[in-house]
């Protein structure tokens, strides 16, 4: 993969079939690199758990006497169970995505109705962290858009879950605003959270990159929430910006077309 065509001195076809040629090595080769850079990751990312469940597993077998020391260890197991299953499903999601093999249902609903329901939910993870969630509707009438309602849904929560769990308890807010921008709609979801340092923002989106592997753990996250985001943002042709200020908080704004997809994302 590494030769190339020589393109100078042939004649204008040939260079051009060369060129093209040239194109679409350097295509499948940076394809190649992130296929072993996911592989890497992903099996990183389950080796950790499982290394978790055979150390506790070892550690009760030779030393636990009391049923009660037995329970601990197969409660901490689950949770590590819990955390494969859902990498995995996560995992999956996003390569049948990739592989153009997950079909969208697309169809009009009530946007706002869902965001109202979102809003509740929101409430609901809030309260015990001592959060407040804030609903902005800037439009007085109800906002109907076409798209894949389930992974509207999902996106949007899955906006919402990150904005609670990256603001520290007793002491944040997080507003949804929906407004109309021409033919787009626009959802700004803003915490006052610890926010993302400006050098990390380019990534946050990309497959398993956290900023605090460490907090990341005890949160329970994947770090594949917003890569799966950004995959339904862009499957409806929309655009998601992230602006955000360390220690003041972060606001990610979707922006839909309300017609839905102009082709099918099934392709
Ligand atoms: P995770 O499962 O780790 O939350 P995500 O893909 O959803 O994975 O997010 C990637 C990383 O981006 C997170 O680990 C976190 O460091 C950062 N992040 C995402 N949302 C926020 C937010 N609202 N405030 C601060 N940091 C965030």
């Amino acid at each position: 993969l590494n030769q190339r065509l020589p393109v100078e001195g042939s004649r204008d076809e040939i260079a051009h079939l060369a060129e093209t040629f040239n194109a679409m090595l350097a295509r499948l080769e940076s394809s190649f690199r992130k296929i072993k850079q996911f592989s890497g990751d992903a099996s990183h990312e389950l080796r950790t758990p499982l290394t978790i469940l055979r150390g506790e597993t070892e550690v009760a077998l030779r030393w636990a006497k009391e049923p009660e020391e037995f329970r601990k260890m197969l409660e901490s197991n689950m949770e590590e169970i819990d955390r494969m299953g859902r990498i995995i499903e996560d995992l999956l999601l996003l390569a049948k995505s990739e592989a153009g093999g997950l079909p969208m249902e697309c169809k009009e609903f009530s946007l706002s109705d869902m965001l109202q329901d979102l809003y509740m939910q929101g409430r609901t993870l809030g309260e015990p962290k001592g959060i407040e969630v804030l609903l902005d509707m800037n439009v007085a009438e109800e906002i109907r858009i076409r798209g894949d309602e389930l992974r509207i849904r999902q996106m949007l929560l899955n906006l919402i879950v990150n904005g609670i769990k990256y603001t520290p308890a007793g002491e944040g807010r997080l507003a949804i605003t929906l407004s109309l921008e021409g033919d787009n709609v626009s959802v700004a979801i803003a915490d006052s959270g610890i926010g993302i340092p400006e050098e990390h923002l380019h990534h946050i989106f990309d497959r398993f990159y956290r900023i605090d592997e460490a907090r990341n753990r005890e949160n329970g996250g994947t770090g594949l929430g917003l890569a799966i985001v950004k995959w339904i943002v862009e499957a409806h042709e929309g655009k998601i910006l992230v602006r955000s200020t360390p220690g003041k908080g972060s606001t990610f704004t979707v922006l839909l077309p309300t017609r839905g997809p102009s082709r099918d994302p099934r392709r």
